[in-house]
């Protein structure tokens, strides 16, 4: 069965991109059709909510967002677009005023009524407003309170399945989705579509993401042909919490902010080895602290349970239990006494700085297809800032909103689907149904230990090359696992099924980006080829899937703003 319906704008994820495009949409054009289609309940899922640390702003008085730039560029190893990082920093002042002023989060403040303002690694300045260690709730409560007061439709439990595009083929038609409640399927025809469903690289054995991410925004682009950037460059936070297999939390991350605050880490011997690796030594970006971590860890100096430890204690527990609250309780949920003792911890993926190529005002090449949040890339290049994703998806959804609905007064047609696509489409999503019941689950496992073994932290030739030819023999085998149930309504084995195909799509995509780029830039190590290159020729790699093939390219990065050897900084306040 197939529903047929349409709105002027359909919006997929209700994160900070997705409930932020919903709301400047609005206020751009109160008339417009707006609906947001979301895996989840509205403010229940998605990776804003699990915001911790906080979110990057230069407001403060001796910062600017000359020096924001300048970390954001640096951070990212001169590989960011640089249109797109200033616009993220400039406009993330706009954006936490309007957070505060108008969508209703109150920060944490200092004794003056300042925003306070917290230490974030890889940064020059103490930049991060937050509340408390649990930001993202804070966030996303208020921002869905907004849309709930507003006639913005809500389309909860519906997975986008697949981007339809016209019978032209000049545009996009509209989205397939699953009513996941009923298992039918609904095809929307959208004057514009934003796909906001938040990245998310949880085909990593350690990873912090929430569990309805599968990188299916990626999936559905890779398959309309749509160049994605960037995509081998997969952020490993290095402190996942590590309280062995069977528990979820493992791979849940321990903030940034304790490390920022003064945390140290130490081997299984109970040595401090980050100071000798580098002069900020635990406050270093998250890429080299997780490389130096998995040093440790193959060298056998390891905790029980594999990882290193995170201490905190010499800061002072009671201190450390005021400033870490959420932390300190997640810690002992697990039997770990952050405040006083020593807490097991691993690099675990966390972001994707990849992403759907886009240009700073979200649109892409395809007509009528914008994109918004960590499902873009181009802002945060080969590493992203703890505190800049919260940034990007909160000012790029508004931009994405305010963008589409000038579009849309534009281009004010509906277009008509191309309906054979549509029907294979159909089809692919029900692949699964006519195939014989086998173990998804382990089929699952073996991906995040490929990922993790071959495609992780430390990379060279030869594992990609196994990584890239086990993951095809994977692909095979999910192809030929069916399901025990037929039903349709909330079957989420079904869900667990499109969700592992997403993931290995996508995990082919970062290792063919990753076998394409043979020097070692911020979040991407290569063993074989440990320089950075000559950053003046910086390229980007950019993969595109004609038919069943993946193609990588390099293409230059454009120094628009400033070229590697100058600063910003030199004629900006200090
Ligand atoms: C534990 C954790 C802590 C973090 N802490 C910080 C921090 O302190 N500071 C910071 O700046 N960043 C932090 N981040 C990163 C930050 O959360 C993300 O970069 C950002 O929130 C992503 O926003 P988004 O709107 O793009 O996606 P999300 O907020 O992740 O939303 C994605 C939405 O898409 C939906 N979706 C997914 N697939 C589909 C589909 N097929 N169909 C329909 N809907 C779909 C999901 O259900 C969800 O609603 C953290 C991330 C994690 C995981």
């Amino acid at each position: 069965m197939l529903e047929r319906l349409a709105t002027d704008i359909l919006i997929l994820g209700s994160g900070g991109a997705g409930l932020f495009a919903a709301l400047h949409a609005h206020q751009a054009n109160p008339d417009l059709a707006i609906a947001v289609a979301s895996k989840g309940l509205l403010g229940k899922c998605g990776c804003t909510r699990m915001v911790q640390g906080g979110y990057n702003v230069a407001l403060h008085r001796g910062d600017s967002i000359e020096r924001h730039f300048m970390d954001t560029i640096e951070g990212g190893k001169w590989l960011p677009n640089q249109k797109m990082a200033w616009t993220l920093v400039s406009k993330a002042v706009e954006r936490v005023q309007e957070l505060e002023n108008e969508i209703g989060c109150f920060f944490d403040r200092n004794a003056d009524g300042t925003l306070h303002g917290k230490a974030f690694a890889g940064q020059t300045f103490d930049r991060t407003v937050h509340k408390g260690d649990l930001t993202g709730i804070e966030i996303i409560n208020r921002l869905m309170e907004q849309v709930w007061a507003r006639p913005i439709q809500r389309l909860e439990e519906h997975r986008a399945v697949a981007l339809i595009p016209a019978h032209d083929g000049q545009a996009l038609a509209g989205v397939l989705l699953i009513d996941m409640r009923t298992g039918s399927f609904r095809f929307i025809c959208a004057k514009a579509v934003l796909v906001a469903t938040g990245g998310g690289p949880t085909m990593y054995r350690y990873h912090t993401p929430s569990g309805d991410k599968s990188m299916d925004g990626l999936a559905m682009a890779l398959r309309l042909g749509l160049p994605l950037r960037d995509m081998e460059m997969v952020q490993f936070h290095p402190t996942g919490l590590l309280a062995g297999p069977d528990t979820r939390m493992t791979g849940t991350v321990l903030e940034e902010g304790l490390r920022g605050a003064g945390g140290h880490l130490l081997n299984g011997r109970g040595e401090r080895f980050m100071q000798a690796r580098d002069p900020r030594a635990e406050r270093a970006t998250r890429d080299f602290v997780s490389r130096c971590i998995y040093e440790e860890m193959r060298a056998g100096r390891t905790s029980p349970h594999g990882g290193v430890y995170i201490k905190m204690a010499h800061l002072g527990s009671d201190h450390v239990v005021r400033q870490f609250k959420g932390m300190v309780e997640r810690c002992a949920d697990c039997g770990f006494d952050l405040a006083a003792g020593l807490v097991e911890v691993v690099p675990t993926a966390h972001y994707l700085m990849g992403g759907m190529i886009c240009e700073v005002d979200t649109s892409t090449e395809l007509a009528g297809l914008f994109v918004a949040g960590e499902d873009a890339g181009g802002a945060h290049g080969a590493n992203r800032l703890g505190g800049n994703g919260v940034a990007n998806s909160t000012v790029f959804g508004g931009i994405a909103g305010e963008t589409m609905a000038h579009w849309i007064a534009r281009n004010p047609g509906h277009r008509a689907p191309d309906e054979a696509v549509l029907r294979f489409e159909v089809a692919r999503a029900q692949h699964p149904f006519a195939r014989p019941h086998g173990d998804l689950n382990r089929l699952r496992e073996r991906l995040l230990d490929i990922m993790w073994d071959d495609v992780g932290v430390i990379r060279h030739a030869a594992g990609l090359g196994r990584g890239n030819a086990a993951i095809d023999v994977l692909e095979q085998e999910l192809l030929a696992t069916g399901l025990a149930d037929g039903e349709r309504a909330f079957n989420l084995t079904w869900h667990d099924w499109l969700n592992l195909r997403s993931l290995i799509e996508v995990s082919q995509a970062i290792v063919a980006a990753a076998q394409g780029r043979e020097n070692s830039r911020g979040a991407h190590y290569r063993e074989d080829f440990p320089d950075a290159g000559d950053l003046a020729s910086s390229t980007f790699t950019v993969v595109r899937q004609h038919g069943a093939v993946l193609d990588v390219a390099a293409a230059p990065v454009e120094f628009s703003i400033v070229r590697p050897g100058e600063s910003l900084l030199q004629n900006a306040a200090q």
